[in-house]
């Protein structure tokens, strides 16, 4: 007992204090290791204090820690690594080899390269942002990508929001605040947990009216319900989900012409929305922006970052008197868009005015309509590259796999793939995921029966050269 108690006090005794630690890590700057050369002081005192913290409390807690571990080289090395750790940036790049394209959790949409040179400008220089240069007025930020808008969708006005939640949210609150909103059962959507149509109906202040079944509605089941408070008939393109078997929505012109007879606009939350028709590359078909302005409807909201393929915003498109007057509502203010995503919607949009431009320069598009064989050349690639440096710790192969468009939009749809697999012999599938997922270049994969998956679908040519890297360090000879 008491013998132990003076190993514990001996061990103590050896943490030296924080000002011996720091001039060890002053002294030992050795030109290759990042630790303490131009470090802001506070974090090298906050990586010290907190690495001998870490020593005592192990030592106070009775584990058996050897005196080694209390060496000058060990807390050294130790300090530097919780110093490389707090150096290293929160926001940091992956690369996803899940096959899910518009995969939310890692960022949404990949921005083209013209695109990122035009937010490094945004970015460091001063802008007409809402300045008119031609009459050196005040002008609406709103403008520098309306007419575009209106060019690719056909639609009479247009404006942008940070989001398509405050798309929704901002419309309902122009149009239907204290009013009735007619909404069908089958469309009262969840898209990932912190955005429920319900929810934000609550918000705006309208109140909604359900009608109809989960599984049909029809016009009549709208047309009963409509009365003086009546504001707006609400259609949700259910994109995250499907209704399958007996069931039966109202098409959107049926609405609209229901909205005509009563004189109640017509709007419609389309989610995803595509400015293309990508059912030629073997897709299901989704209505086009185009397609649902064209029926006449009165408001279109849809994302930037889902099938557009741009940064996160949400864009509003409509008849002009109602895209007028919400303009107008003092909450867009609130939920205006920054520069960068005004020049980064900018630049995205204009390469839809050709669409072979489009397909193969926006990220998002090229990676849902890669071809197999550019799919399977990329694999042979990556398997050249990796396969005999990492073959004592791990068996790669050629695998075909399915890809997913993510973000909500077309849930059942699978897309053909190529991937790599990655069988690791020693370790078990869940500590690879884990090492790919902690290495210095996270690589963020997915787990198939056992087996685990990188999807060349999600993954650009460039990042090949990074994740052959990653593999070898993690699986390699060395590794
Ligand atoms: C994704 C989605 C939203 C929310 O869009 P964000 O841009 O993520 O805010 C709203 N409605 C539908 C139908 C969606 O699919």
């Amino acid at each position: 007992m008491n013998s132990q108690k003076n190993t514990k006090q001996d061990l103590l005794r050896l943490i030296p204090n924080v000002d011996e630690v720091l001039k060890w890590l002053t002294e030992n700057v050795d030109g290759e290791n990042i630790a303490s050369a131009d470090a802001p002081r506070r974090l090298v005192l906050q990586a010290i204090r907190d690495s001998l913290e870490e020593q005592r409390a192990v030592i106070l807690a009775g584990e058996k820690i050897a005196r080694e571990a209390l060496s000058r080289e060990v807390i050294v090395a130790r300090c530097r690594e919780k110093l490389a750790q707090m150096l290293r940036p929160n926001f940091r790049t992956v690369i996803n080899a899940t096959g899910v394209v518009i995969h939310t959790n890692l960022g949404r949409s990949v921005l083209p390269e013209q695109t990122m040179q035009t937010l490094l400008r945004a970015g460091s220089c001063y802008s007409n942002l809402e300045m008119d240069l031609s009459t050196g007025k005040r002008g609406s930020r709103y403008s520098l990508v309306e007419e575009i808008l209106c060019d690719l969708t056909g639609a009479e006005a247009g404006l942008v929001v940070n989001n398509n939640a405050a798309a929704v949210l901002l419309v309902l609150d122009t149009l239907a605040k204290e009013k009735e909103v007619i909404v069908s059962r089958g469309q009262l959507v969840e898209i990932g947990g912190s955005f429920r149509i319900p929810d934000v109906m609550a918000r705006s202040g309208a109140k909604l009216v359900e009608v109809g079944a989960t599984n049909r509605t029809h016009l009549k089941d709208y047309e009963d319900v409509i009365n003086e408070e009546t504001s707006l008939l609400l259609k949700v393109h259910t994109s995250n989900y499907k209704i399958i078997g007996f069931t039966s929505e109202v098409p959107l012109p049926d609405l609209v012409a229901l909205g005509a007879k009563h004189g109640l606009p017509v709007m419609e939350d389309l989610g995803s929305g595509c400015l293309l028709d990508l059912s030629a590359f073997g897709l299901q078909k989704e209505p086009t922006v185009g397609e649902v302005v064209g029926s006449g409807v009165d408001v279109v909201t849809f994302s930037g970052d889902k099938l557009l393929g741009g940064p996160q915003a949400g864009i509003i498109v409509g008849k002009k008197t109602i895209i007028d007057t919400i303009k107008k509502n003092p909450l867009n203010r609130a939920l205006r868009i920054d520069k960068f995503t005004l020049a980064g919607l900018e630049s995205i949009l204009r390469f839809y005015y050709d669409e072979q431009q489009a397909l193969q320069n926006v990220p998002t598009l090229a990676m849902l309509t890669a071809t197999k064989e550019v799919l399977k050349r990329r694999a042979e690639k990556l398997l050249r590259r990796v396969r005999k440096k990492i073959e004592k710790k791990c068996t790669a192969s050629l695998a075909k796999t399915a890809s997913k468009v993510g973000g909500g939009a077309l849930p059942e749809q699978d897309i053909a793939s190529w991937a790599v697999s990655l069988l690791p012999i020693d370790r078990t599938v869940a500590e690879l995921e884990r090492n790919l997922r902690l290495a210095e270049n996270p690589v963020i994969g997915r787990i198939e029966n056992d087996i685990f998956i990188l999807d060349m679908r999600t993954i650009q040519d460039r990042e090949i050269a990074l994740l052959s890297e990653s593999l070898c360090g993690l699986l390699g000879e060395n590794g």
